[in-house]
């Protein structure tokens, strides 16, 4: 049987690592985190200290980034060295967002995603998946939410972290940042497929949000 492909995308803080983990559950379906493999790319670059594109591009000549799943989580191996520990740091972020503008690092990430896509059923999750990754995804869908109710969020989970560490407004600020620099960039840029629903979660809860995307899929896909 064909694989169903899902594509989800969207700005970060719109709740779409989650939501699309829910929804690959509720599915039975591989949950693929693409940001994931961009964070493992940053991870190992910083590692060997390659910071201009020359050097970047140099060393994924020699690196291979691959992905395997234990307990249905889901790891990510720099050279067969399981790096998920060490990707979720606010540097590793930065990083990410950083080497993801450059055209060789998401040529060199396209057929894993594609593979993974072709092999098995997936929910991916990423920016550019119903775009570029996956066009032909069964459903595709934009989930956002408000830059407000987005930092309000990501303040929340850092103040339960690391409490007083940083303000809402910091956190505001840099949420408005990191949506200009996905969305203006020159190579598969942050936007809405012409052919993708929007989900809005600026005023739903986890489970609202896990249900409109359900039900999305099920109008779709006939379930
Ligand atoms: O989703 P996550 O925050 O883990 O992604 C880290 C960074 O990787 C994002 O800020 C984005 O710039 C980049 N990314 C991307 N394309 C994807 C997934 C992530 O450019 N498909």
């Amino acid at each position: 049987m064909k694989p169903i492909n899902i594509a989800v995308d969207g700005p970060s803080g719109a709740g779409k690592s989650t939501l699309a983990r829910r929804l690959a559950a509720r599915l039975h379906y591989i949950y693929v985190d693409t940001g994931a493999l961009y964070r493992t790319i940053a991870y190992d670059m910083m590692q060997n200290h390659a910071e201009n594109e020359q050097e970047i591009c140099d060393r994924l000549r020699t690196l291979k980034v691959t992905l395997d799943y234990q307990d249905g989580v889901q790891h990510v191996y720099a050279n067969g060295t399981d790096v998920s520990a060490f990707i979720r740091t606010q540097e590793v972020s930065m990083g990410a967002s950083r080497i993801s503008a450059i055209p060789a690092v998401r040529a060199f990430l396209l057929q894993t995603q594609i593979e993974m896509a072709k092999a098995h059923s997936v929910v991916m999750d990423g920016r550019d998946i119903g775009t570029v990754v996956l066009p032909d995804a069964d459903v595709k869908i934009f989930l956002t939410a408000s830059a407000e109710k987005r930092a309000e969020r990501r303040w929340a989970e850092l103040e339960a972290k690391n409490p007083g560490k940083q303000t809402y407004e910091e956190v505001l600020a840099d949420v408005i940042r990191r949506d200009e620099q996905d969305m203006t960039r020159e190579i598969a840029p942050l936007k809405q497929a012409e052919d993708a629903v929007l989900v809005d979660t600026t005023n739903a809860d986890l489970e609202q949000s896990e249900q409109m995307m359900f039900d999305v899929c099920r109008e779709k896909l006939g379930l």
